[in-house]
């Protein structure tokens, strides 16, 4: 039997000696997803953060008996890390992480930067930290915390891909590599995704797919005087409204193709309710919201929908028209609008796109030149219903580490603290889809079948709750990228001994705080790790 309370003193001090300062270090070194750094392997950042999760690995393995660590690289391809811990009985859990990141964006606030790590409360900024960073820091220690106790648990995989914010095309090649030393796989665990809150255990569900292009329509050889043409030539711009109000309904905000929709499984609608009933305003609260702005609906369930099962446009750049600074009274020769568009899981996203393109170019109004060249598109994801017995897991998963439930409710994922608070009959909720700052196609982790192909029977894949870490603290831009990235070369042979002195220092602080003082809490971490160590426990509990 796990006992918690130690289980979460172990993990404190994980954390706070060793994970979170060697997160500090792994901020600081650009390895951009080979996406965003076509020459990633000149650059050798992405080794610098292979060589870092590897060296503190290494130094684990001798706690985990029987494990082995292996850095495999196919030529031409991002490396990936692989951890093999043995375990008792017949199955394998494959824990997954990527440890590739996005690029810089803009946003940040002063002081602050994608390579800058900043602890501040409880919360460590920069990138890559919550988006992968961490899960491999998150599986290990948690199955550290085990062993600690001897408590027995299956046998677990650890793999840590390089490419995932460049669409995991190197996965597979590994997957197949590695099939054998795989094995088969009774349970995937992916830990790359957005939790609701901290008060009880998310998973994710699904995902929206997407389809993106660009919207063309010309009406004029080049641009004429407003005062002469305005009432005789259409405007490049209405008729890009009128196309857009094909696909949209301007008032409400709904696409309008029926094609575009799917029927929401009945277990979707009430895990949505469930998750909205858990989050109430924060559904949109966490957004940065004008003041007087309201959601696009008052009912946080069909928000939850909203982001979930149902299409939206979002018009994402704009070009033909001129800054407004530069504007003069000129009828614009045409107007482009990059369009992208979510899609409920499941839809063929190239069919959409064709969908799409058919709407918008046929009989175009004025006999304008209408083209909508379709980009990129990915299919949505939705789970496969869950197992009694992982159902089972993970409600007591969720329960041991959050706290009882309320009520003999049968829902998983339900006994949070605020969930206790609520009546027993809006118990809390299974996941909607994460949130990241990102660019459209970015991290989409791997769907099950990725890992299938090494499997003899279906896994069962969850994904697990990442923090709510803010990627980027959006105010004013910052150009301190460049200069974090030089000071990163300037330091990166003195990376093992900075991580040495951040460790001394904390552990410093730590004895100078009073423990009431809740040290350095970040929670975030301890939250996901705990969930970890909870689900493998319960897991080997439940089905050894
Ligand atoms: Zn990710």
């Amino acid at each position: 039997m796990l006992d918690v309370g130690k289980a979460k003193k172990f993990i404190d001090l994980c954390w706070a000696d060793e994970i979170v300062p060697t997160l500090v270090e792994y901020i600081k070194i650009p390895n951009k997803s080979p996406a965003f750094d076509p020459d990633w392997a000149t650059h050798g950042y992405m080794d610098d953060a292979v060589a870092l999760f590897e060296r503190w690995a290494r130094a684990k393995l001798p706690t985990l008996l029987g494990s082995s660590l292996e850095v495999v690289r196919l030529p031409g391809r991002t490396p990936v890390i692989l951890i093999e811990i043995p375990g008792e009985g017949q199955d394998t859990v494959l824990l997954y992480g990527h440890l590739d990141k996005q690029p810089e964006m803009v946003g940040w606030t002063q002081g602050y930067g994608p390579w800058i790590p900043r602890l501040e409360g409880d919360k460590l900024y920069g990138r890559g930290g919550a988006d992968d960073g961490y899960a491999m820091f998150g599986a290990l220690s948690a199955l550290m915390a085990l062993k600690e106790q001897g408590v027995a648990h299956a046998r677990c995989i650890i793999l840590i891909e390089a490419c995932e914010e460049s669409g995991s095309y190197d996965l597979p090649h590994y997957v197949d590599h590695l099939a054998s030393r795989i094995g088969s796989l009774s349970l995937v665990v992916c830990l790359d995704s957005g939790c609701g809150n901290y008060d009880q255990l998310w998973m994710t569900t699904s995902l929206r797919g997407m389809a993106s292009g660009t919207l063309t329509v010309e009406v004029l050889d080049e641009g004429v005087h407003s005062g002469d043409g305005s009432g005789v030539v259409p405007s490049s711009f209405r008729i890009l409204r009128r196309l857009l109000s094909r696909l949209e309904d301007e008032e409400t905000g709904a696409m309008r193709p029926a094609e575009l929709y799917v029927q929401v499984p009945s277990e979707r609608v009430a895990q949505a309710r469930r998750a909205s009933a858990a989050l109430g305003k924060a559904v949109y609260t966490k957004f940065p919201l004008k003041t007087g702005m309201s959601p696009m609906s008052d009912d946080p369930t069909e928000l939850v929908l909203n982001r979930t099962w149902r299409p939206q446009l979002a018009v994402t750049g704009i070009d033909g028209l001129p800054a407004p600074t530069d504007a003069g009274n000129v009828l614009l020769p045409s107007t482009v609008a990059k369009l992208s568009l979510r899609l409920p899981p499941g839809l063929d996203a190239a069919k959409a796109a064709d969908i799409v393109r058919t709407l918008l170019e046929k009989d175009p109004p004025y006999g304008a030149r209408v083209v909508f060249d379709p980009e990129s598109n990915a299919v949505g994801w939705h789970a496969p219903s869950l197992s009694p017995w992982l159902e089972q897991s993970l409600t007591r998963a969720s329960e041991t580490v959050f706290g009882s439930p309320p009520a003999p409710s049968r829902l998983w994922l339900c006994s949070g603290k605020n969930s206790r608070k609520r009546s027993s009959s809006s118990p809390a909720c299974s996941a909607p889809t994460p949130t990241r700052m990102a660019p459209t196609n970015s991290c989409t982790f791997p769907p099950a079948s990725v890992f299938r192909s090494s499997s003899r029977r279906s896994s069962p894949t969850i994904t697990l709750s990442r923090a709510r870490i803010s990627h980027c603290r959006p105010h004013r831009k910052d150009s301190g990228h460049e200069r974090a990235e030089a000071h990163y070369l300037d330091r990166r042979d003195r990376t093992a001994k900075d991580v040495s002195a951040e460790t001394a220092r904390r552990r410093r602080n730590r004895r100078e705080q009073s423990p009431a003082s809740g040290g350095d809490s970040l929670h975030f971490d301890r939250n996901r790790y705990l969930t970890v160590a909870s689900i493998i426990f319960v897991w080997n509990l439940g089905h050894l």
